[in-house]
């Protein structure tokens, strides 16, 4: 029934498909959805206009809708403005003589130092490079169907798979290669259920809606999508319960006190809350992997495929689909950086440092995809009835 056609435990995780469900319904959809249009979380600071490392940009896009309003100076929050603290020698050195439990190497409590100037090995393009970069307000830019189809959408996928996450053979075992495709395919996922969510049925009405059709043959048709969608739902809410000290120490000042204490409470109730801790008290097991002897070297690899996919994100040819693509493959960047590495290092020993539009990025990920899981399990009933009556 519905979303029942997926039970048991999400691969790779600790909570099965109820309690992703549950948790989601319960405790995620409330919270986010009053947590990402507050001031702090409404403006993405992103470079649109940049050059394609890889081929000449040949992006059509059919729709006006691509386009992107950027905010003009006034609008986004004035602290934003201000520029970044410089990171002293303290906040670089290493935490030493932590005892780390096997499995929650939870970050040191006293982490957050204000927003820093801080590299992430994960991403190839960061807040510190200011040249050409504007504010948005993800608010006015929904991510929905744009009409950004054909060879130039298609060549970005296919670089993302053949040479930066392949699927990996049925009999090869890397837990993390399979992170890395799971991931990106559930990504990829979201990315579709928000073009099926939003689609333009009518375009002389202008009138947009859901498209079972399309959430059917780019979804639904086929499980293993779903499941790494809820891989990666998972994943990124264990990124957010393991920073969770972090995040709710971390400033949210727009400069409107009233709406920060507000963030700040929510991002509170978000991070140490107890259904979620009950339900679901380790939603991904990140100790697990890297133990093999060629952990380092795999981790390289593996950034170094991560990189790359996040530099494609400047050859999408479609504008609003560009800033969604900056904004996840960030946020997915940032999920991996508190859940393994913190300048190409294990977190073992490592203070977290986050960019203050890492955590905007991570929090509007972590809204995506469970807006997607929630759409993939209400759509699936109603799906059955659109195929009977095909
Ligand atoms: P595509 O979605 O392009 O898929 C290409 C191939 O990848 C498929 O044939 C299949 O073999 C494989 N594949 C598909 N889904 C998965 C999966 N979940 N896991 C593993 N493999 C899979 N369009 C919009 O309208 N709005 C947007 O906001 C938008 N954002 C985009 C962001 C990015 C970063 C990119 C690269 C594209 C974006 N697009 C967006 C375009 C959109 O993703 C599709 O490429 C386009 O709609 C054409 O779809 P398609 O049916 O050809 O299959």
């Amino acid at each position: 029934q519905g979303s029942r056609r997926y039970t048991g435990i999400v691969e790779g995780c600790t909570c099965d498909y109820e309690t992703a469900d549950f948790v989601n319904e319960e405790v995620l959809r409330p919270i986010l959805q009053e947590l990402v249009p507050a001031p702090f979380f409404r403006y993405f600071k992103v470079k649109l206009w940049c050059d394609c490392p890889f081929w000449p940009d040949d992006g059509m896009c059919r729709l006006r809708d691509c386009s992107v309003c950027e905010c003009p100076e006034t609008e986004f929050p004035k602290p934003f403005k201000k520029p970044f603290q410089a990171l002293s020698a303290d906040d670089l050195k290493c935490q030493e003589g932590k005892s780390e439990a096997a499995v929650d190497r939870t970050l040191d409590n006293k982490s957050f130092r204000g927003w820093i100037e801080v590299d992430n090995p994960w991403t190839y393009d960061d807040e510190t490079d200011n040249a050409e970069m504007t504010y948005v307000n993800l608010q006015l830019n929904p991510e929905r169907y744009t009409g950004y189809v054909g060879p130039s959408a298609r060549r970005i996928w296919d670089a993302i798979y053949t040479e930066n996450c392949p699927k990996y053979p049925s009999g090869e075992f890397c837990p993390e290669k399979k992170v890395l495709y799971k991931l990106i395919s559930g990504l990829h996922t979201s990315i579709s259920v928000h073009i099926a969510s939003d689609y333009l049925l009518d375009e002389a009405k202008n009138l947009w809606g859901p498209n079972l059709k399309l959430l059917y043959d780019r979804v639904l048709q086929h499980p293993d999508r779903v499941r790494n969608l809820y891989f990666s739902f998972l994943f990124v809410l264990r990124a957010v319960t393991k920073a969770a000290d972090y995040l709710e120490q971390a400033e949210y000042d727009t400069g409107n006190p009233e709406e920060d204490l507000k963030t700040q409470s929510l991002v509170r109730q978000l991070v140490y809350n107890p259904k979620l801790q009950s339900a679901c008290p380790l939603p991904f097991n990140e100790a697990k992997l890297w133990q093999g002897e060629s952990g380092p070297e795999l981790m390289q690899q593996i950034q170094k495929q991560f990189r790359n996919i996040s530099a494609l994100m400047d050859c999408v040819g479609c504008e609003k689909c560009r800033l969604w693509g900056k904004l996840q493959v960030l946020g997915l960047g940032t999920a991996l950086k508190i859940l393994f590495s913190v300048n190409g290092q294990s977190t073992k020993n490592q203070p977290l440092q986050l960019q203050r539009n890492e955590v905007i990025a991570f929090l509007n990920l972590l809204n995506r995809l469970s807006e997607s899981v929630d759409f993939v399990r209400k759509m699936a009933p109603q799906f059955d009835k659109f195929m009977e009556g095909q």
